[in-house]
């Protein structure tokens, strides 16, 4: 049993997607203020949202235990409220009385979005003091992109909260971990997704410093070596086992320890790619967290009802099983449905080979490919979709032919064969175009489709219709708009000449982060 007075008003930490104790600056300031109620909300509403699925569900699960189980032995239990979260902490009020509400920022979808006003409306009503905390380096309410890189590297190199040496708070009752299928979600198997939970993160983020990491700049970019090659920290990162600024940290830490040393080998390039990557998971968030309606309408007003407004079902489904008939594309689809992971180019090609090749509204193939990831982030995702689907209108289009992308990033067509074992009678050759194979008529349309579209065709009638609206009147100076809204700079424009470097830590490559 915690021991706390109860004179002094109790302080509810509500847990996000910053599911730790250690580095987790609202937890600290609470207990600094009183006894804490540490609080999980499982919301009905959020999980019947069109991008939420089962696999998140239950990647969320395993951190959520492993949270609970730290808190219980730090003193307090979490309590755990299924329902609306305005409703869960008007009843909260009624039993324990007034309290102070500690959170961190969340840059979440449009629905998270609309809930944090209405719980913010809640807050204002009921006369409880609402602290939202930032935890990232993504800027609420900023006014300016001008010198947000450096800002970033800041705010990273501070030192992180420490952890709560002990917690005490008053008992209170918990509801019991709705499953999936109590939630509604639909049947979603996913044999091969990662586990969940702090010590899952630190046990990938431990060997993929020490040793994984290696050859990670060249193996990124292909499916089957990325797999094994690639932090796989982003699920962790998404819900916050792990704090961004330690994963930075660590990795500012491994630099400069390969520093020292003569010889690093590829090490040293794959840790400036690694960093460099997670400067990007916050220049990216910072897009949605300032213009929530990424998430629905293309960014570039040039380009809106370029693609038709709803989806082609078969297409669509086709696209979203790994049954387009064109083989690279229905391995990494097939791959991804049974891990929850693809690496950042295949989903790109992903994104790409829907928006131009099956030229489907990116909204509809960006909510499939949502439900597939357990690494769902929602303000990485919605513009790494539409960039991918040229909407920004800045970026240049690339439109990824799947047979290169599959000669190219698996050479040997291990990974294509591991993921359609039904092309196995299919020569190398012909491995990534087997239409082309003399011998096709044995397996398409029979145990692989057919192609659904002809590539060469679809390809060229796609960039005609975005070259066509690029040209249109008004386009560029509304390109130039996007650009002063979300290119990152170090410096205003203009002034790069008089940029001064900071000295520590190593600073993140900008040519990659314009936009
Ligand atoms: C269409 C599309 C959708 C995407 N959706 C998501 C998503 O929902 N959630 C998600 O975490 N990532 C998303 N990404 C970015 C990227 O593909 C994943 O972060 C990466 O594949 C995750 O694997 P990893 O942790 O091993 O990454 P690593 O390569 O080891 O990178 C480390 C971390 O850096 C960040 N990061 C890496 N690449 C990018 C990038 N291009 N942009 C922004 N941040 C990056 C992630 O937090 C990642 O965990 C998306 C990319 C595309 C093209």
């Amino acid at each position: 049993m915690s021991s706390f007075s109860p004179d002094t008003p109790v302080q509810i930490v509500w847990f996000k997607r910053d599911l730790r104790l250690d580095g987790h600056a609202a937890l600290m300031a609470a207990t600094g203020a009183g006894p804490v109620v540490p609080l999980y909300v499982v919301e009905p509403d959020y999980w019947h949202q069109p991008d939420m699925s089962a696999r998140q569900h239950a990647f969320l699960g395993d951190s959520v235990t492993e949270l609970a189980d730290q808190l219980a032995a730090a003193g307090t239990p979490l309590v755990i409220r299924v329902g609306a979260v305005e409703t869960v902490l008007e009843a909260l009020r009624q039993t324990l009385g007034p309290f102070r509400l500690w959170s961190h920022e969340e840059t979440g979808n449009g629905w998270t979005f609309a809930r944090d006003r209405v719980v913010a409306t809640w807050a204002r009503q009921a006369g409880v003091v609402w602290t939202q905390l930032r935890q990232c380096g993504v800027e609420r309410g900023a006014t300016s992109r001008n010198g947000w890189a450096r800002r970033w590297d800041r705010w990273m190199a501070r030192p992180g909260a420490v952890r709560p040496e002990r917690l005490n708070g008053p008992v209170v009752a918990s509801d019991p971990w709705p499953s999936a299928r109590q939630l509604g979600l639909a049947e979603d198997p996913c044999p091969q997704r990662q586990p969940g939970g702090r010590t899952a993160g630190l046990e990938r983020l431990r060997s993929f410093l020490e040793t994984r990491g290696a050859p990670y700049r060249k193996a990124m970019s292909s499916p089957g070596p990325g797999a094994l090659h690639c932090s796989r920290l982003s699920p962790h990162i998404a819900l916050g086992t792990l704090s961004l600024r330690e994963v930075a940290q660590a990795g500012w830490s491994r630099q400069a320890g390969l520093a020292q040393q003569a010889r690093s080998g590829p090490w040293a390039g794959s840790m400036k790619s690694f960093v460099s990557r997670l400067h990007w998971r916050d220049h990216f968030m910072q897009k949605l967290e300032d213009e929530p309606r990424l998430e629905n309408t293309d960014m570039h007003p040039g380009l809106a009802g370029l693609r038709p407004d709803a989806p082609d079902p078969v297409r669509l489904e086709a696209w979203s099983r790994g049954e387009t008939g064109v083989p690279f594309v229905d391995a990494c689809m097939r791959c991804l449905n049974e891990t929850g992971w693809m690496n950042f180019r295949m989903r790109a090609m992903l994104v790409s080979f829907a928006s131009y090749h099956l030229w489907q509204p990116w909204q509809a193939s960006g909510t499939v490919l949502a439900r597939k990831f357990t690494d769902y982030e929602p303000g990485i995702h919605w513009p790494q979709v539409q960039m991918q689907s040229g909407t920004t209108g800045v970026n240049a289009i690339r439109i990824y032919n799947p047979v290169k992308q599959g000669e190219d990033q698996d050479p040997d067509g291990a990974f294509t064969r591991r993921w359609l074992p039904e092309l196995e009678a299919v020569p190398d050759r012909w491995l990534q175009q087997p239409w082309l194979w003399s011998g096709a008529g044995q397996v398409l349309g029979r145990i692989y489709p057919e192609p659904i579209i002809d590539l060469v065709e679809a390809a060229r009638t796609a960039r005609e219709a975005v070259f066509g609206r690029r040209r249109e009147a008004g386009f560029r100076s509304a390109s130039r708009d996007v650009l002063v809204r979300h290119g990152s700079r170090a410096t205003p424009p203009g002034r790069r000449h008089a940029r001064k470097k900071v000295a520590s830590p190593p600073p993140a490559n900008q040519m990659q982060l314009d936009l």
